[in-house]
């Protein structure tokens, strides 16, 4: 049997791309500074890339839940060709007060639930105890400790923006997460 993978989970909003409020096409994507270079040293230490997103757009009836698969379409692509494929794309379209009827509930996969993070566990076969998961939020944060992943860090990668041409980054800001891909027992026992 091989052994299970650990994974980098990612937020997007925040993360991947930059957060100027529920983006759902490719010409309002500006991607975080650094985060392809993150996934390339987190694929050549064994980590599989999977992305973990709340996309209460969907049920606040902002864009359709076929405009958010196109647009991840795309953004799948993008990183195939930076060379660092993802694994997974598991979202949430819910809210609990979302305008959509259909998604309108409380579920267990709204982060800071860990549902998303559990159902990626099972179907890519993961070892959460030594994953590591990066968001921006505190929710991010509390679904990857409810799931068990090993390490989880709160990144701010934005240091100020008013338009896609005006976005300035802190430097260096995913440094940390860099150091907990290395500290994290790859190859235990
Ligand atoms: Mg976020
Ligand atoms: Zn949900």
């Amino acid at each position: 049997m091989p052994e299970r993978s650990p994974a980098l989970f990612l937020d997007r909003d925040g993360i991947i791309n930059v957060n100027f409020g529920y983006v759902v096409h490719a010409e309002q994507t500006v991607f975080v500074e650094g985060i392809f270079g993150l996934c390339e040293q987190a694929l050549t230490a064994g980590y599989r890339l999977v992305v973990v997103t709340n996309q209460a757009g969907i049920a606040r009836g902002y864009y359709s839940e076929a405009a958010f698969h196109a647009y991840m379409g795309w953004m799948q692509q993008e990183f195939a060709e930076h060379g660092v494929p993802l694994a997974g794309v598991y979202f949430c379209p819910h809210h609990p007060e979302g305008t959509v009827e259909r998604y309108r509930k409380v579920c267990e996969c709204r982060k800071p639930a860990p549902g998303m993070i559990l159902r990626a566990t099972v179907e890519l076969d993961l070892d959460l105890a030594s994953s590591v998961l990066v968001g921006d939020k505190a929710s991010d944060i509390a679904a990857g400790e409810a799931a068990g992943v090993g390490r989880c860090l709160q990144v701010e990668a934005v240091q100020s923006m008013s338009d896609p041409q005006h976005v300035v980054f802190k430097a260096d800001a995913f440094a940390p997460v860099r150091e907990a891909l290395l500290a994290s027992p790859m190859r235990a026992g």
